[in-house]
């Protein structure tokens, strides 16, 4: 499909699921060679990450531990504004090497919270990998340690990430059509 329409809006094909996946062995080959003495816990944020975290971890070959988080969105009093909290993670992290899995960094803001809030509990390392890096748009100083794309600033689809709740389970990433 070289089109897809999701809701009101047109988008096109921009990465098929084979260079994504060629992109995944890389990082994931990295990953293997880095990480091998570490007995990480991969932590995926969900929903968007879901389709990455299931690719990479078919390429992760050294001992390792797989768990699931969410942000929750809550209104927060007036002056504090709208907060992300990372919630469902049970594991105990501290002195662990922990490896945050991540569909997409954009601003960083996201990453940065995460970031943040798991730093409380004492990780011996904090690394970040994203399948989707958007390096023009980074605002915060987060520096994700494997990166399986950079690309440009268009707002894309599939392979995890939704428009409006829809497209997640479009196996290539669709951008955006300028119209
Ligand atoms: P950040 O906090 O880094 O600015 O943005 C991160 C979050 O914004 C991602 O987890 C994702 O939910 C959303 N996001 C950013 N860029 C895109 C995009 O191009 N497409 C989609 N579907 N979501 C995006
Ligand atoms: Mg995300």
């Amino acid at each position: 499909m070289k089109t897809v329409k999701i809701k009101d809006k047109e988008f096109e094909l921009f990465l098929t699921q084979e260079e994504i996946e060629a992109a995944i062995d890389a990082v994931a080959e990295k990953m293997n060679a880095e990480l091998a003495d570490k007995d990480p816990l991969f932590v995926c944020v969900l929903n968007g990450s879901f389709i990455y975290a299931s690719e990479l971890m078919k390429r992760i070959s050294i001992p390792s531990e797989i768990s699931f988080v969410k942000m929750s969105s809550y209104k927060g009093t007036k002056s504090t504004g709208k907060l992300k909290e990372i919630y469902g993670l049970e594991e105990d992290i501290k002195g662990r090497t922990v490896v945050i899995v991540e569909d997409i960094v954009d601003t960083g803001y996201t990453m940065n919270l995460i970031l943040d809030q798991l730093m409380d509990d004492e990780p011996k390392e904090l690394l970040v990998t994203t399948l989707l890096l958007k390096p023009d748009v980074l605002k915060y100083s987060v520096h994700p340690d494997y990166v399986a794309l950079e690309i440009p600033n268009d707002f894309i689809v599939g392979y995890g990430l939704d428009y409006d709740g829809y497209g997640r389970n479009l196996p290539n990433i669709y951008k955006l059509k300028q119209s």
